[in-house]
């Protein structure tokens, strides 16, 4: 009489054994593509369509991923789930005209008197190593360079100007601080580990106004410098001295 109570009970226990293990086994490979993405946040300027071309996803996937009811209008703010991508990327903003390769007589003459780079007039902003340049950078644009230095370092600003924003920065920035200078030109310090001056405060060239840290999508130590004229960015090593 005790003896089959016992198989009973042994083959539940067994067929409970293999519920778990069978369930383990069909949902671990089911949850894997959710799992991996990223979340970016839309800026201004940034389409469905860009964002989708930059992460190379079909926009179609990432409205549907997304529930998105009209592709054309998607708020600024908007946190956008980014199936199998590992990491957040730079999409350029629409709101840049076109940079067309024009003919040097007929267009680049008048641009020249405002957009001239003004060689020397900044001021290396940060003792250290130049680790990445300005431009294109494995299939993505670098609006600024990268200048590695320890943790701490003091980052000067590059020219006399006013501090216009002095916080966390969009997606990948980290704490940053931009200042407005003369000649339509803004400089950006980025990935610091502390903001020194608020915003509205004027600096002079050469004045403290951040550490460097790694905040933001960074890998390590470093300035990411970014030097805009009219809100276009622009090769910072033209506007700097070619010693440091
Ligand atoms: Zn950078």
């Amino acid at each position: 009489m005790i003896f089959p109570k016992r198989i009973v009970k042994s083959t539940g226990l067994l067929l409970l054994t293999f519920f778990f293990t069978s369930c383990q086994g069909s949902l671990a490979p089911y949850q894997l593509p959710q799992g991996v993405g990223v979340t970016h946040v839309v800026l201004s300027g940034q389409t469905l369509y860009r964002i989708a071309q930059t992460y190379r996803i079909d926009v179609q996937k990432l409205i549907r991923v997304n529930k998105i009811r009209d592709a054309a209008k998607v708020p600024v703010g908007t946190r956008l789930w980014i199936p199998g991508a590992y990491r957040v990327l730079y999409v350029s903003s629409t709101d840049r005209p076109q940079r067309t390769v024009h003919k040097k007589k007929s267009v680049h003459k008048p641009q020249m008197k405002k957009r001239a780079p003004v060689k020397n007039y900044l001021k290396w902003p940060v003792k250290g190593t130049l680790t990445s340049t300005f431009g294109r950078r494995g299939g993505r644009k670098h609006d600024g360079i990268d200048i590695g230095a320890s943790r701490g370092t003091p980052i000067y600003a590059a020219a006399d100007g006013q501090v216009v924003f002095s916080d966390w920065g969009p997606t990948g920035y980290g704490l940053m601080i931009i200042i407005k200078h003369e000649h339509h030109l803004t400089t950006v310090y980025a990935h610091n580990s502390k903001n020194w001056v608020r915003k509205n405060a004027w600096v002079k060239r050469g004045q403290k106004v951040a550490s460097v840290g790694s905040t933001g999508r960074s890998t390590g130590p470093h300035l990411h410098f970014e030097v805009r004229n009219d809100t276009h960015p622009r090769n910072p090593l033209k506007y700097l001295p070619s010693k440091r």
